[in-house]
């Protein structure tokens, strides 16, 4: 009776087997009870299944957990070259480009602007000015070639005006048309950027969601295995002593 009670039949081959060689289907996680009663409908909660057969299902069970990693990582990967194929907008150096697309004559009104907006031009418009009302005030040269108010002084400084005005607009110009083509690049770069960052964040949520847990089920799988082998070891110690009673 004592033994009888200790056995069990094993739901997949129908032996018979020691309870403590498996397990009750009660005792299994849910996943697994559900993989064994998808093939073999009649049992239930108290069935038996030897440890044999139960290694088999969860490697099956281990297997489909990985293959569907792999299934998920594929999908996202896809999903990421697809996006890096779309996108075959070169990356720009705007500065580089522009200089390189430059005209003389627009390279001469850079060169103005840059000079008419110096101190330096301030300052020798400033001498020059000076220099030329006292050439024509003090008495040291006997001919006074532009004598006050200084109309031809007046003339000359229209005429800076009149081309200085024109070419700091072309400059001006140039700056705005820097700046279009540094906007439309960082767009572009930024929203590629975007993507390739929700992808990235779709990887690490399936890493961190997905690829983990299952690793750390597979993990509990082997725990539990281990759990199982120990409980047979003790088994068989406990036996053992008894069995060498027996025979002395
Ligand atoms: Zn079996």
């Amino acid at each position: 009776m004592d033994l009888m009670a200790k056995t069990a039949i094993c739901i997949v081959d129908q032996q018979r087997y020691q309870v403590v060689d498996g397990m009750r289907l009660e005792e299994l996680e849910s996943g697994l009870r559900q993989m064994i009663m998808a093939d073999f409908p009649q049992a239930h909660n108290s069935s038996f299944i030897c440890s044999e057969h139960l290694v088999h299902y969860r490697l099956a069970k281990m297997d489909a957990m990985i293959e569907n990693d792999y299934r998920q990582n594929d999908k996202v990967n896809a999903q990421l070259s697809k996006i890096l194929a779309n996108h075959t907008y070169r990356v720009v150096d705007v500065n580089s480009e522009l200089e390189q697309s430059l005209t003389f004559g627009q390279r001469v009104a850079d060169a103005v602007a840059r000079f008419g907006g110096s101190w330096a031009f301030i300052i020798s418009f400033v001498l020059v000015m000076l220099v030329w009302m006292l050439l024509n005030v003090l008495p040291i040269f006997s001919h006074h070639f532009d004598p006050y108010p200084f109309i031809l002084l007046n003339l000359f400084l229209s005429m800076v005006a009149a081309i200085q005005a024109p070419l700091i607009m072309m400059s001006q110009n140039r700056a705005a048309e820097y700046d279009r083509l540094q906007a439309t690049n960082d767009f572009k770069v930024n929203s590629m950027s975007e993507e390739e960052i929700r992808v990235l964040h779709s990887k690490v949520d399936h890493l961190i969601q997905q690829d983990e847990p299952n690793m750390l089920e597979i993990q509990k799988m082997q725990t539990q295995m281990l759990g199982e082998i120990q409980a047979q070891v003790n088994e068989l110690r406990r036996l053992q002593p008894r069995r060498r009673r027996n025979q002395s």
